[in-house]
């Protein structure tokens, strides 16, 4: 079974979240479960979960069926003792919001070593933070997403997602979160069936799909390899509609959330649609 849809707005609410997903018809989403650019929020009110809950049950959404991305404004390898310290909460907070919602993933960045620590230190220590975070709650599982290596983000590389998962103690509450966006920015081509296999031949040697927990179906306006971050429509962009369909007749990612992060809302019901076609595998080719 395939999963799709888009990260749709929680204004009005963490509920309202739901709705708009139900009304795309889509089958996966989306959300922030507080503002992602405030370091703070209130407290999720008890009749604002049992609404989130009541909905997703109304709707037929089950936890993996649900991403939650986590602030952009955490930084869980920040070289400073006392940024780091801050982003360390906020993710804890974070999770246990998650834990409130009755969700099992929190999506996330890794992190960034500002040019003051190399690579393995800032790995470590994004390990480090996860454990910290794992220990203090229950049942959500930290999904790592890869990056397009914009500025010293780290993640743009496999092998950045495979010493992180290496340095948490509970692999059980770990996963990663693939954006095809994000890797073919980073320099692993998508464009045809085969880099397609290629790409994902590389990612189950050095990750495994026992990792994969949710995927970000993104066509990209940047350039292959060019490390930009920029997202576009699918079948729109530099990949093309071929990675898509490649995705959706493959049971690798069969039974997690597959996130639209496209630019257009407009058009999403339209990409759900043409997505869940792929996947009997006979959609026409135009997205
Ligand atoms: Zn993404
Ligand atoms: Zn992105």
């Amino acid at each position: 079974m395939k999963f799709v849809g888009p990260h749709v707005s929680a204004a009005g609410g963490v509920d309202q979240a739901v709705l708009r997903a139900h009304e795309l018809e889509a089958t996966a989403f989306a959300l922030f479960t507080k503002n992602q650019r405030q370091w703070r929020a209130a407290p999720l009110a008890e009749d604002v979960i049992q609404r989130f809950k009541a909905a997703c049950e109304q709707y037929g959404y089950s936890s993996n069926q649900i991403l939650p991305h986590d602030s952009y404004l955490i930084n869980l390898g920040h070289p400073v003792e006392e940024a780091l310290e801050k982003s360390r909460e906020a993710f804890i907070d974070e999770l246990q919001r998650c834990e409130q919602l009755g969700l099992s993933l929190l999506n996330f960045h890794p992190g960034s070593h500002l040019m003051q620590v190399d690579e393995d230190t800032c790995l470590a220590t994004i390990a480090e933070s996860i454990n910290i975070a794992l220990d203090k709650t229950r049942g959500v599982t930290a999904v790592i997403e890869n990056t397009a290596g914009q500025g010293s983000n780290l993640g743009f590389r496999f092998e950045h997602l495979a010493a992180i998962i290496d340095g948490v103690e509970d692999k059980s509450r770990v996963g990663v979160c693939i954006d095809t966006c994000h890797a073919f920015a980073a320099g692993y081509d998508l464009r045809t069936q085969e880099t397609c296999e290629q790409t994902f031949k590389h990612f189950a040697e050095v990750v495994g799909f026992e990792y994969l927990r949710g995927m970000h179906l993104n066509d990209a306006k940047s350039a292959f390899n060019s490390r930009v971050d920029r997202h576009h429509s699918l079948g729109e962009g530099n990949i093309g509609n071929t990675a898509f369909s490649y995705i959706m007749r493959d049971p690798r990612f069969d039974n997690i959330p597959m996130i639209l992060e496209t630019v257009n809302p407009d058009i999403w019901r339209d990409e759900i649609a043409w997505l869940k076609a792929e996947q009997q595998g006979c959609g026409d080719d135009a997205a």
